[in-house]
């Protein structure tokens, strides 16, 4: 038989669901894979049962329902000012996922160059590649995540065809600051260049910290692609309803992706996201918060417990260094450990890296009710306490 495709079939099962599997398997309380054990709010999640009920339930328009269209539209004007033509610039997508691909299959000219700075979500590098782009790599690494300058620089060339940028960033917590911002703004002009912009946590910031789109800075509007998520914004993340923000041009091209991938998106969900995203400013203020709050809870109880604990600026995970609790092995072996001896797991940091090195960091997600990290926290104590 002739082999299946040699970029894909080289990858193993992604190490959430690997984690989710050995969690299930061992009965542990899961702080892996990333979704939150509360459903998000009631009121969406009944626009979405009334209009499965009322119908129509059949394809919607390919580039999304009016309504959510308008209501992306909307929401980006009203958090970051940006004048946005939903019926030209605006595209729903099944999750963040297809958003991405959609946008790297419709970019990408086999030969291209991309940048990606690593840790790497895991979908990032097997789209790139299988989109025929040779990737080049930067990286930000614990415990400061500092993105060095000339290393970004040096991998910019003018054959850059873009670069794919996650922030708030998954799983460093880390928020690129306006520096940071300004200087991919800079080499995207210098080199002529598209950034693809995976802001899926963009409502869970803390600290009083605000979410800066990269499309926001001057000149940035006509070469950024903004992805967002409603699994990340109203704790849905089976729900996979996406949506990308684009000038026309732009956007015309990742259409042309996703009309041959998934063409649609269900209605109802669609309906009930352009609901949600109408909330009022209570809503995502509280959803940061809340966030926040459970953040304080983890990262007391992880340094309690003799983690040397980084800093977490966004998103809803957290990363530990576990050296000092005395454990002889790598991220991967630690993760084992405490599944089978805790009934507590993780995620290795190394996963998100293309060599082993940065090899002592576990990433715990804290999107879950304050009870069942209590109760991860004790499990752990009583391993390591
Ligand atoms: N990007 C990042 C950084 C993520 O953490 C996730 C997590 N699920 C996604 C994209 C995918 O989002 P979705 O579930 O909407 O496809
Ligand atoms: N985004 C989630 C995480 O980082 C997982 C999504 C998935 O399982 N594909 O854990």
């Amino acid at each position: 038989m002739k082999p299946a495709n040699s970029i894909l079939s080289g990858y193993g099962t992604t190490v959430f669901e690997v984690m989710s599997r050995l969690a299930i398997e061992h009965g542990s309380i899961n702080l892996g894979q990333g979704f939150p054990d509360e459903d998000g709010p009631a009121d969406v999640r009944r626009v979405a049962a009334e209009a499965l009920e009322s119908g129509p339930n059949q394809y919607p328009p390919m580039m999304g329902l009016p309504e959510l269209r308008q209501a992306v539209a909307a929401h980006n004007k009203r958090f970051y000012g940006l004048e946005v033509d939903w019926q030209g610039q605006v595209m729903v997508t099944s999750g963040a996922t297809e958003a991405l691909a959609d946008c790297l299959f419709g970019l990408i000219e086999p030969g291209d160059e991309a940048v990606l700075i690593e840790p790497l979500y895991d979908c990032y590098l097997p789209i790139v590649r299988r989109a025929g782009a040779i990737p080049r790599l930067v990286r930000v690494t614990p415990p400061d995540w500092r993105l060095d300058r000339r290393a970004l620089e040096a991998a910019f060339s003018d054959k850059t065809k873009l670069i794919l940028l996650n922030s708030p960033m998954n799983p460093a917590a880390k928020v690129f600051g306006p520096d940071e911002l300004a200087l991919i703004a800079e080499l995207l002009e210098r080199h002529d260049a598209y950034a693809v912009c995976d802001e899926v946590y963009e409502h869970i910031l803390f600290d009083g910290r605000r979410h800066v789109p990269l499309m926001t800075l001057p000149g940035m509007a006509k070469r950024c692609l903004r992805i967002g998520s409603a699994g990340k914004s109203f704790s849905l993340t089976g729900w996979k309803v996406g949506y990308v923000t684009a000038a026309a041009e732009l956007l015309a091209s990742v259409a042309k992706s996703h009309q041959f991938v998934t063409f649609t998106t269900p209605p109802n969900l669609q309906k009930a996201v352009a609901f949600g995203l109408a909330k009022d400013d209570a809503y995502f203020d509280g959803l940061a918060a809340d966030m926040q709050a459970k953040r304080d809870r983890i990262a007391a109880g992880l340094k309690r417990l003799g983690f040397t604990v980084i800093d977490c600026q966004g998103t809803y995970f957290i990363t530990a260094d576990f050296r000092p609790l005395g454990f002889d092995g790598d991220d991967v072996a630690f993760c084992r450990h405490i599944t089978t001896e805790a009934g507590v797991t993780a995620v290795p940091v190394s996963a998100f890296y293309q060599s082993g090195d940065v090899d002592h960091f576990v990433r715990f997600c804290f999107c879950k009710k304050d009870e069942l990290l209590d109760q991860a926290l004790e499990r752990l104590t009583r391993l390591f306490g």
